[in-house]
């Protein structure tokens, strides 16, 4: 998708992208953005500077919406403003792929197109099903009636090869519609004020069996939970939880409870209280995405975290922008410094993993080893990966 106030602009480069094989939109107001918009857009290359609605407003739309395109920021002003709203887009959670200064050459633009190409498949399509078009009423019901599932993620230690944990993935099992990835659903069952529910759901299901997969000495690996930061402000957040590992006989130390920077930075105060009570009965904390919520270190000093997860973005980005390897790098050096665990999500490629090694980063977790796959399906790598670590 294409938008710029400048019709001739707009019309090179939907020319040029059509030319490598993109499917295009095209507008030159941007009032008309929100009704073109579909979560099939897979890549939007967008003007800053348009009289109707600015850049950064659409910025703010596409974050609203959760939007997962990759995009491009076009804009006559300064290379410095150009790159500032870069990192307000990343802040907002988008996936920026780069930015054009105008006037640019015909190179530049494919050049930018390509990299969008070289960074792998759709991110829209991927994990998110535009014909998820359910009813709340049957999100309800797949709550009440357990419909949701836990897929499994290996997370590896990048020294030994050995798999130290596994996190947990909610997915729901629509009886029509398939499989519907968290993104399509999580934000759904917010605004139905059904979130606490579906926590315990997914605690209650991953500790149940997690048992599953113990390796041939009765060694059973660490499971992680996402849970939004909401839960935590439930004073009875702790007993509950303990009381539940204590039921399906799993060891505290071996949860790990991450969640996302944003999150916690927002509700801080409160949720202090609740982490540090979980700390004291030894469940890990992990601080998930880290890096995209722009915290203050300085309040990030004072979370009883044990794990830092490098925001995916960074990874996946760290070898085509400086910003973002620098960023990995330096969350390394400051986790290790705080004494925390310090784990890179969205690892996809050898060589993401090697640089990562020599960074001296702990934890992979990625497609490079597995995808998310249900419990069988993880029973059978594990049973395949732990032979094979053997050899
Ligand atoms: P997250 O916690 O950051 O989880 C990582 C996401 O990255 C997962 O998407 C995973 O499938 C995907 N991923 C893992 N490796 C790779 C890779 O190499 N490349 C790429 N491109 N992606 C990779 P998924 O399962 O769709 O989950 C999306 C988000 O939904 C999660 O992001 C998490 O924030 C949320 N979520 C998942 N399960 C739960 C849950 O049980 N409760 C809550 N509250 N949120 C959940
Ligand atoms: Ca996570
Ligand atoms: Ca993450």
């Amino acid at each position: 998708m294409v938008i710029d106030d400048d019709k001739d602009i707009g019309e090179l480069v939907v020319a040029a992208a059509q030319e490598m094989g993109f499917v295009c939109v095209a507008t030159t107001n941007a009032a008309q953005f929100p009704e073109l918009f579909t979560f099939d857009t897979n890549l939007i290359l967008l003007d800053l500077m348009m009289p109707e609605m600015d850049g950064i407003e659409v910025l703010r739309l596409l974050s609203e919406q959760q939007c997962k395109a990759g995009i491009v920021l076009m804009s006559g002003i300064s290379t410095r403003i150009l790159e500032t709203a870069e990192k307000l887009a990343r802040a907002l959670g988008l996936s920026v792929v780069g930015h054009l200064q105008k006037p640019f050459r015909l190179t530049e633009l494919e050049e930018v197109l390509s990299k969008y190409l070289d960074m792998g498949a759709p991110k829209n399509v991927v994990n998110y099903s535009p014909q998820a078009d359910f009813q709340d009423e049957e999100l309800r019901n797949a709550i009440e009636c357990d419909e949701l599932v836990l897929h499994y993620q290996p997370l590896t230690d990048i020294e030994t090869g050995n798999v130290a944990g596994l996190e947990a993935l909610v997915r729901w099992q629509h009886p029509t519609l398939g499989l519907i990835f968290p993104d399509n659903f999580i934000p759904r069952v917010e605004a139905l004020g059904l979130i606490d529910e579906l926590g315990w759901l997914t605690i209650d299901r991953g500790l149940a069996e997690v048992g599953k997969f113990v390796d041939k000495d009765g060694v059973i690996p660490g499971i992680s939970l996402n849970i939004t930061v909401h839960s935590l402000l439930d004073l009875k957040f702790p007993d509950t939880f303990i009381s539940l590992t204590k039921k399906h006989g799993v060891s505290a130390a071996n949860v790990t409870i991450e969640i996302t920077e944003t999150g916690l930075i927002k509700e801080l105060s409160y949720a202090l209280d609740v982490l540090t009570r979980l700390r004291m009965k030894s469940v890990q904390l992990s601080i998930d995405d880290f890096g995209s919520g722009y915290a203050m270190m300085k309040q990030l000093r004072n979370v009883p975290a044990t794990e830092l997860k490098i925001d995916m973005n960074f990874v996946q980005n760290m070898h085509i922008n400086t910003g973002d390897r620098v960023m990995v790098q330096k969350t390394i050096e400051i986790g290790h410094e705080l004494g925390l665990q310090v784990v890179a999500e969205g690892v996809e490629t050898q060589q993401q993993l090697d640089f990562l090694r020599l960074e001296g980063c702990d934890i992979a977790q990625g497609y490079l080893f597995s995808r998310p796959l249900p419990q069988d399906g993880m029973v059978s790598w594990l049973e395949e990966y732990r032979s094979r670590q053997v050899q």
